[in-house]
């Protein structure tokens, strides 16, 4: 059998290490499926049911391996519908190649059926962005575009015209003069694991010695990095706040982090941020400069490998481009141990009273369920290497406090994108890549409503991911941003009926329980992860359960009270469920 084009690409893929291609086949891709049908035995085609959901399986694969995630869709609307997913790579970072098919060359420019041009739709997503308009091009730009996604850690993409995707593989209808050997090299990227430059280390370490109130700053970039953030925080006495997504790189019950930073965050870390004189930040890009020192309050060391990502939010006093945990450990040595541990002291004081506080929010006494109890719940029961996946919501507040990572545990987000839905795309691709581990997606109801009908992709694939839904009817998230904003809700409550999701499962062929007592709530959480296969539960929560802010501010204080002056249409329920924890706040 003649080699075509999209076997060409698929063998390429291969030889790249890719095992896993998630996707939805449609007549534009009829030739690149082909060449996946006949690497079937290397290369695992995850057939799911919305090309969105495609491109976030394949950000996750790609999020919790560190390898390339590859997705694919049919020309014009399949194509369209991968791109929430594929910002959501692009923003955080993280490797990806998209696939797309392109109508017949002979056709294009003649307003034909489908006729979408992706590379110029892509324009701003793709680093690499090129439609495949001659056989004698792969697999050349394939190693292309898969070095490009890598070595920059972002989106390529890769568009084939129906008839190039048939063509004989190294066929060349065009040749008249030529171009030399299509560029095709080995299969390898060789990774540059970027170390410190001396003068950099050494300025560094000079602004750091110099520190009185040294605090810590660390996101997923030091996620390799764990034992060295710790090495560098005690050396330092320095107290280590993580971004969200770094929520993983220290664990939550480690005694020299107070957690999150940001209206997610705890706030000994946004206290100690308003008190430091000197600040660290390791591998990130946190991008709310309000929580951060006030210009000229600290000097601040940046270490990110990504020297034009330094300096985006704070004037900096030393950089650093390398690696973290490169950088730390060349770092290490050069520091001087601080013997005055009275600032990390305070907020490991400060750490102490605020996890009390959160566990007193576990309450497991409230009807309806409080969401805080619902996570404890998951968070008691889960393994202690669980990978926890979480979509853009009130979900994300409950996950940020009330999660504990702890031993091997994971935690994965939409982080700059922001986007709702990827949580359960993402359980699955994480289930395919660890087969082994324990896989929650802690969704929303409004997020899962979204992409639900992957679940049956997770029944049909027989990945056991578990999927627990946080179902307050609403949309929590905006329902609160409406009222700190100052203005009455409007149109984020759900009608009745209710949907039952758990219900869902069950027609999928999956486990499904539907939870309203919050007494059965940890027996039905256990009893789904303990289930062999694809489980859910469904458990309605009080959908007027604030998600707060570790401090909360003066205006956010006013706006929220002038909210209900106006008429906030469920403003007793509400604020029975504030009176539970902030409503001293609020009022002062
Ligand atoms: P990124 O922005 O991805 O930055 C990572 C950095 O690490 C990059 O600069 C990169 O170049 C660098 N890097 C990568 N690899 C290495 C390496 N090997 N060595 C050195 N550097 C490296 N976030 C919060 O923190 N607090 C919140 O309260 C919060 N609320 C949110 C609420 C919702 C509903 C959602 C969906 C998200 C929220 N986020 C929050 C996430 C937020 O939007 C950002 O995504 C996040 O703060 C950025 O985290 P980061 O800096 O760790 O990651």
């Amino acid at each position: 059998m003649q080699e075509i084009v999209g076997e060409s690409l698929a063998r390429r893929l291969v030889d790249w290490g890719v095992d896993t291609v998630f996707g939805l086949p449609g007549d534009g891709i009829n030739g690149l499926m082909e060449g996946f049908r006949r690497q079937r035995e290397k290369l695992t085609f995850v057939l799911v049911h919305h090309e969105e959901a495609a491109a976030f399986m394949a950000t996750g694969y790609a999020k919790a391996t560190g390898r390339l995630g590859v997705c694919a869709a049919t020309s014009g609307p399949g194509a369209i519908h991968l791109l929430n997913g594929l910002y959501d790579a692009k923003l955080d970072h993280t490797p990806v190649l998209a696939i797309t098919g392109m109508q017949e060359t002979s056709v294009l420019g003649s307003h034909y059926q489908q006729e979408v041009h992706t590379p110029l739709l892509y324009h701003d997503v793709a680093d690499y962005n090129l439609m495949v308009t001659n056989p004698q091009q792969v697999p050349g730009v394939v190693d292309i575009a898969v070095r490009n996604a890598l070595a920059k850690r972002t989106v390529s993409h890769l568009s084939f015209p129906n008839d190039v995707q048939v063509a004989a593989a190294g066929a060349d209808p065009y040749r008249h003069v030529s171009p030399g050997e299509p560029p095709m090299s080995s299969p390898v990227l060789s990774q540059p694991t970027v170390p410190a430059a001396q003068d950099d280390l050494a300025r560094a370490a000079e602004v750091l010695n110099a520190g009185r109130k040294v605090a810590m700053l660390v996101g997923i970039g030091a996620r390799g990095a764990r034992d060295e953030v710790l090495a560098v925080a005690e050396k330092l006495a320095s107290p280590v706040v993580k971004t969200l997504p770094g929520k993983m790189v220290v664990p939550d019950d480690h005694p020299l982090t107070t957690g999150g930073l940001g209206l997610l965050g705890t706030r000994p870390s946004e206290e100690l941020m308003e008190e430091c004189d000197t600040l660290l930040m390791v591998g990130t890009s946190f991008p709310y400069g309000k929580y951060l020192p006030s210009p000229g309050q600290a000097r601040v060391v940046q270490i990110d490998v990504d020297a034009s990502l330094v300096g985006l939010r704070l004037p900096v006093d030393a950089a650093v481009t390398a690696d973290a945990r490169l950088a730390l450990r060349q770092l290490l040595p050069m520091l001087q141990a601080h013997s005055d541990r009275s600032f990390l002291e305070k907020y490991q004081r400060a750490r102490d009273t605020w996890r009390a506080e959160m566990v007193s929010l576990q309450d497991p006494s409230r009807h309806p369920v409080a969401p805080q109890y619902l996570m404890s719940c998951v968070d008691a029961a889960a393994s202690s290497d669980a990978i926890l996946t979480c979509d853009s919501g009130t979900i994300a507040t409950w996950a940020a406090r009330h999660w504990t990572i702890r031993g091997d545990r994971e935690f994965y987000l939409s982080g700059n994108l922001a986007t709702m839905a990827p949580g359960l795309p993402y359980a699955i691709a994480m289930q395919r890549a660890y087969p082994g581990r324990q896989v929650i997606a802690f969704v929303g109801d409004g997020g899962f409503a979204m992409l639900m009908a992957e679940f049956l992709t997770a029944v049909r694939h027989e990945l056991p991911i578990k999927v627990v839904i946080n179902n307050n009817n609403s949309y929590g998230q905006i329902l609160w941003e409406q009222i700190v904003l100052g203005y009455p809700e409007y149109a984020v409550r759900h009608r009745q009926p209710e949907a039952d999701f758990a219900a869902w499962a069950r027609a999928c062929g999956g486990y499904g329980v539907k939870v309203t007592d919050p007494k059965a709530l940890p027996g039905a959480v256990r009893e789904a992860l303990a289930h062999p296969g694809p489980a859910l539960v469904d458990c309605d929560v009080n959908p007027d359960e604030p998600p707060m802010p570790g401090k909360v501010r003066y205006e956010q204080a006013q706006h929220f009270t002038e909210a209900f002056l106006r008429g906030q249409p469920h403003k007793v329920a509400t604020l029975a469920s504030v009176a539970r924890d902030k409503i001293n706040e609020l009022r002062s």
